[in-house]
């Protein structure tokens, strides 16, 4: 073989990488240097330590299956709601329940199970939304609604993963009653100056992994009758409605942002 041809066949072979070598012809620097310009190496974000069916090792443990120790009710009293295999389930009539801690923005994780009896205590089908309602309360008072909608027809901005009379999922990605369903919900506080309110809250649901709201912005409070308003608050807990059904609920953990 002739010299130039095994020269050829080696860069045929063997394409050496350019890039390295080449520079911008107006600023005199060479890509590589070009490139780290715009490499940001610092904040370094924290390591958050992961595994599956476990909160995030950065996260609150609002109910790790055993104690109601990070609730009470409502009214400030104790939380009645009974905990068994390694479940919080409603005890309807007691009233709702709260965090005794406060949050503002937050992303928050909640699994939830409607129960399988969907008659009533006459054999009576519940239907609509007395079919095993419940409720997530961030800030104690924008709803995402908790509700058996798998084949119940209800209002669309009152099934599960609406904002409560405000915002219609985007779809219903609701599995049967005795199935657990999990809600990944991000929430942007709204913010108020004195009584003002300066930025609207927002909020971004995810109900069994399937985007239900992105990013919607938060009307007011959640209003069963009339229209929602907002009015001023700092953090708040959050909380869990008792809708007199015996909904249930495991592995609720939360983030602060
Ligand atoms: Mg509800």
């Amino acid at each position: 073989m002739k010299k130039s041809t095994a020269y050829l066949c080696a860069a045929l072979l063997f394409p050496i990488p350019v890039l390295a070598a080449s520079s911008s012809a107006s600023s005199g620097k060479a890509d590589w240097q070009l490139a780290e310009e715009t490499e940001v190496w610092s904040p370094v974000p924290p390591i958050v330590t992961t595994s599956e069916n476990k909160a995030p090792s950065d996260a609150i443990v609002l109910f790790d299956g055993k104690s109601l120790d990070q609730w009470q009710a409502a009214d400030g009293g104790e939380a009645k709601w009974n905990v068994f295999n390694g479940t919080l389930v409603v005890a309807p009539k007691t009233g709702d329940i709260k965090t005794k801690e406060s949050f503002c923005d937050v992303q928050l994780h909640v699994e939830w199970m409607t129960p399988t009896k969907i008659t009533d205590a006459n054999g009576k089908p519940l239907e609509s939304q007395a079919r095993n309602n419940s409720g997530i309360f961030l800030q104690e008072k924008y709803e995402v609604q908790v509700l058996d909608s798998y084949q119940n027809k209800t209002y669309s901005n009152g099934q599960a993963g609406s904002i409560y009379k405000q915002s219609i999922p985007l779809a219903n990605a609701s599995r049967a009653p005795g199935v657990w369903q999990t809600y990944d919900i991000i929430f942007n506080a709204p913010k108020f100056e004195q009584e003002k309110l300066v930025t609207p809250g927002y909020v971004t649901v995810l109900h069994n992994g399937v985007l239900v709201q992105n990013h919607f912005e938060i009307q007011g409070a959640t209003a069963w009758i009339g229209k929602p308003s907002y009015a001023a608050h700092g953090c708040a807990p959050l909380r869990l409605q008792d809708h007199g059904n015996p909904v249930s609920f495991r592995n609720i953990w939360i983030r602060k942002l």
